[in-house]
């Protein structure tokens, strides 16, 4: 692979390192797969545009808007839509390419796609917020369907504006179809869809600390990064397996709360205020102490959830973990560790799951809420719950077992990569 041709795309270069350098030799050198390796790094469509929006006061603004359809082998472009000022191509790239193989891992019928703005929803009016998300629909809706493609949230895009994208969308295009996942429950959402991502990754290390470590999160100390929709869930279940949250933070500081973090407090300061992480400090009584953001790493736990961003633990902050005791690092975030600290996880025998692999329960429920507008069901909270569980069971044994065939029983990354690419290529054969 000549990487050097992306020398531009730092971001998707690291993405694309990361799954040719796990694939088996048994996958490389198969005259099978020669031509799938040399083609599915290239996107089947990039599309780019304006999103021209007026803000409160009437000024006139444009962002650069993206949707990349990566690959739908696998079923209907699916993958999030991220509006945050470092969006770019590369980064979007990534996501993308990363989606098609974690799609894949669901067991459900999708393809990879990504897609966003650099659009910086911070600080914005509700009516900012709303007028934007109508612009950039006015430019996507006509690459969009639920036979075609179906976006969901991501970084910056929550229920306030896929409310708005929905809203847009049945305006624009004249349809009502489920063209967008992660929508309010009275716009046709799926339970448990806010909730997936983040129970997800809990419901994944669950399976692997009794698989590797035969331990459970009880009187564990963990730390969950960043302090948004995956970190919030990922928190409350971490906490009904009997663990304790101790430290979480967003791109200003963190909160270290040696006795807990109380998910309420937290989830209505985060959820229902859009306050800052800091705040926590004046909402409780307990011990509180906050710090920098990249502290957290420096904090010493059992269990790490590293659930803010891309790059975000670096090899410095896993010596650190490593050399603090910490025995599993589960992904809910994409690619929020580089590659050098998740090796050094693999070497060291911390138990390390890739974000494809354990916070693949987002998407898994968003296939889910297309399901049900198939078949004009309504499932309860508990059965998509269980639906979850399974799913995330189902890829933790799939992961594991590739693993443990390669010889390489810590290693998820060559368990995830391997079983995923094979199947996409299958997929594309067959196509
Ligand atoms: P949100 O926008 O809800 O939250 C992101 C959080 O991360 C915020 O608290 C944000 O803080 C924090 N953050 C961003 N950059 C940094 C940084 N450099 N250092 C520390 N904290 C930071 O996003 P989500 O929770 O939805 O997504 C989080 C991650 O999970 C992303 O990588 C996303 O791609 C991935 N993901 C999300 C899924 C979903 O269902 N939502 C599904 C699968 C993956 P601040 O407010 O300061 O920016």
């Amino acid at each position: 692979m000549d990487y050097s041709k992306y020398k531009d795309q730092p971001e998707f270069q690291a993405a694309l390192r990361e799954m040719f350098s796990s694939l088996d030799d048994s996958v490389l050198n198969n005259p099978r797969y020669a031509s799938i390796l040399e083609t599915i790094e290239e996107p089947d469509r990039i599309i780019t545009f304006d999103v021209n929006w007026v803000d409160d006061k009437g000024e006139k603004h444009t962002n650069k808007g993206y949707r990349i359809q990566f690959n739908n082998a696998n079923g209907v472009y699916k993958g999030g839509l991220r509006f945050h000022k470092s969006v770019n191509l590369s980064i979007l790239k990534l996501l993308g390419f990363e989606q098609i193989f974690k799609n894949y891992l669901t067991t459900l019928p999708m393809g990879g796609a990504k897609g966003g703005s650099d659009f910086d929803p911070k600080g914005k009016s509700d009516n900012e917020v709303k007028n934007f998300c109508y612009a950039f629909m006015k430019e996507l809706y006509p690459y969009i369907g639920v036979d075609l493609d179906v976006p969901a949230g991501d970084i910056g895009v929550g229920g306030r504006e896929i409310r708005y994208l929905y809203e847009a969308y049945k305006q624009y295009s004249g349809k009502s179809d489920c063209s967008l996942t992660g929508k309010p429950l009275d716009l046709g959402g799926s339970l448990c869809r806010t909730e997936a991502t983040g129970y997800g990754v809990t419901y994944f290390a669950r399976g692997a600390l009794k698989t590797y470590k035969d331990t459970n999160f009880k009187g564990k100390k963990v730390i969950v990064s960043g302090s948004g929709n995956v970190a919030l869930y990922c928190l409350k279940k971490v906490v009904d397996y009997g663990g304790t949250v101790i430290a979480m933070n967003d791109s200003d500081n963190t909160i270290y709360a040696p006795n807990g973090i109380d998910f309420e407090t937290i989830r209505a300061l985060k959820e229902d205020r859009r306050g800052r992480i800091k705040e926590y400090k004046d909402l409780v009584k307990d011990e509180v102490e906050v710090l920098g953001s990249k502290d957290i790493w420096s904090i010493k736990c059992d269990l790490a959830f590293p659930c803010a961003t891309q790059f975000e633990l670096d090899e410095e902050a896993a010596k650190r973990l490593i050399a603090n005791g910490c025995i599993g690092v589960f992904e809910g975030a994409n690619m929020p560790c580089t590659l050098e600290a998740a090796n050094l996880f693999i070497a060291n025998k911390v138990i390390y799951s890739p974000g494809k692999a354990s916070n693949a329960g987002g998407v898994a429920v968003s296939g889910l809420e297309i399901e049900q507008y198939k078949l004009g069901e309504k499932w309860s909270f508990e059965e998509v719950d269980l639906k979850l569980k399974h799913i995330m069971k189902t890829i933790f044994k799939n992961c594991y077992d590739t693993a443990k065939r390669l010889g390489d029983e810590y290693n998820l990354i060559k368990g995830a990569n391997n079983y995923a690419f094979v199947g996409v290529a299958e997929k594309m054969l067959n196509k």
